[in-house]
């Protein structure tokens, strides 16, 4: 089962997506936190993406495409995956589609995140993020211990910063919003889940949207 989960910064694609992998006992694979690891690490990847991070942009499709590749074909992914924030572009979902097609797969379902920009900016100011899982957190402060990981510390990340949402949400609208659009004239139908509200509320709208796609 292949499920691609789109949605602006801040709408809850981590925070669902880990919900859903447990349910469905599936791994989730988000790009963000492999660049944010490979930073950590000083690899070459990390030091190429680091640049663009840290301003809020998108790091180029040429990068990602490579790392899509390596994530549909490796073992983990061998039963299915949620796909969290791995496709931000036109160009990166024509190659998504080419390569699930290249592998004899089928994507399954495309889950929109939907929240107002104004909720998406608080929530970006107050989330931290555990340096070791990468499990988001909100009303926990930066150097609090991580909840889930043994020895994780909680971080603001730098793109939280004010000037890097405000940049974040303008490259969402301007770069990903019609990858929206290009699905659903390739006849792959969009279902929207209404992101605002407790928790348990918006994984059972997901929960529910995924149902309506079988
Ligand atoms: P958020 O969850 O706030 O949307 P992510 O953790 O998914 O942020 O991504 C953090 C950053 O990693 C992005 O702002 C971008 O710089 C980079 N990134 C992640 N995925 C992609 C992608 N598919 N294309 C380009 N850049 C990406
Ligand atoms: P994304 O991966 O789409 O950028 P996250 O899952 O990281 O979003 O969530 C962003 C922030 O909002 C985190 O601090 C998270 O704890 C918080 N959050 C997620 N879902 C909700 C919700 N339904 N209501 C309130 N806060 C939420």
């Amino acid at each position: 089962m292949l499920i691609v989960l789109l949605g602006p910064p801040g709408a809850g694609k981590g925070t669902q997506g880990e919900r859903l992998a447990e349910r469905l006992g599936i791994p989730k694979i988000a790009t963000g936190d492999v660049f944010r690891a490979a930073v950590k690490e000083g690899t070459p990847l990390g030091l190429e993406a680091k640049q663009y991070m840290e301003r809020g942009d998108l790091v180029p499709d040429s990068v990602i495409l490579g790392i899509m590749r390596d994530a549909l074909a490796s073992k983990d992914a061998a039963k299915g995956a949620i796909l969290d924030g791995v496709v931000r572009t036109v160009p990166q979902a024509a190659g998504f589609c080419e390569m699930v097609t290249e592998l004899g797969r089928k994507l399954d379902a495309v889950l929109l995140f939907e929240a107002n920009e104004e909720e998406l900016v608080r929530r970006l100011s107050g989330r931290t993020t555990c340096d070791v899982c990468q499990t988001p957190y909100t009303g926990l402060e930066p150097g609090a211990a991580c909840p889930k990981s043994d020895g994780g510390t909680l971080v603001r990340r730098k793109d939280d910063d004010p000037e890097a949402i405000r940049n974040r949400l303008k490259v969402y609208h301007e770069q990903t919003e019609p990858v929206v659009n290009w699905f659903e004239l390739r006849g792959m139908p969009i279902r929207r889940v209404d992101a605002i509200g407790p928790l348990d509320e918006v994984t059972a709208r997901a929960v529910a949207a995924l149902d309506a796609s079988n």
